[in-house]
């Protein structure tokens, strides 16, 4: 079976994601780009994660034709596929309706430095005006939107994520879902207090060597 690693890490990071409370039913959807192969596995449209069986997850080409998978890959397929032409760099697209994040995506708010942990986003995670869903126009914006950050708002939607691979992209949905609840409590109690970029820079430079101490 091709890409068979990718299919079930798909399987255990969207049922992960919905266990996690980042999405609610059948909203959000995943990706995994094999970079050797030129290939993209992606979760199936409007299928229950539960029931996600290998040969389920679409298996797409760059250009998005389907070589594999029993249903429609996801309505956001335009989203993952123009995010991979963006950032070379990345390596899986993480989507969700995440309450906190959705919140923000509502009010137009972008999610500021309330907390060293933005950093996993690259900086303020901005928000984009509203498209409905699975159109190109939603599709563009977005992979605009990602192509300085890992994160980025969909206005009226959710949060889009990228990553090295489906870890990273999957701690970035997780991480700045967490920094948009801690900014939206916060500022229910008053005016929380924002790093600036001199305190982020000390981040990231730390983050290269936490980063390092891991691989250990
Ligand atoms: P799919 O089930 O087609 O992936 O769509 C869910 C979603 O979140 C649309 O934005
Ligand atoms: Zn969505």
């Amino acid at each position: 079976m091709i890409l068979e690693k990718e299919r079930a890490d798909l399987i255990r990071y969207s049922n992960k994601m919905a266990h996690a409370g980042l999405t609610r039913g059948t909203g959000g959807n995943i990706s995994i780009l094999n970079h050797s192969k030129g290939l993209v596995a992606i979760t199936p449209s409007a299928v229950d994660f539960e029931e996600l069986k290998l040969e389920d997850i679409a298996i797409l080409k760059l250009d998005g034709t389907q070589v594999d998978g029993n249903y429609v890959p996801s309505s956001e397929t335009n989203m993952h596929l123009l995010c991979y032409k963006k950032r070379e760099d990345i390596g899986a697209v993480v989507h969700t309706h995440s309450l906190y994040s959705i919140i923000a995506a509502c009010l137009y708010e972008e999610i500021p430095p309330v907390h060293y942990l933005i950093g996993f986003a690259k900086g303020p995670v901005r928000c984009i005006p509203y498209f409905p869903f699975g159109s190109l126009e939603l599709a563009e914006a977005a992979s605009e939107g990602i192509e300085d950050r890992n994160a980025v708002l969909l206005g009226n939607h959710g949060l889009l994520t990228v990553g090295t691979d489906i870890r990273h992209a999957f701690s970035v949905a997780e991480i700045i879902e967490y920094v948009a609840e801690i900014h939206y409590k916060t500022s229910l109690k008053g005016s929380p207090h924002i790093l600036d970029d001199d305190d982020m820079a000390e981040v990231y430079h730390r983050f290269d060597a936490y980063r390092k101490s891991e691989r250990r």
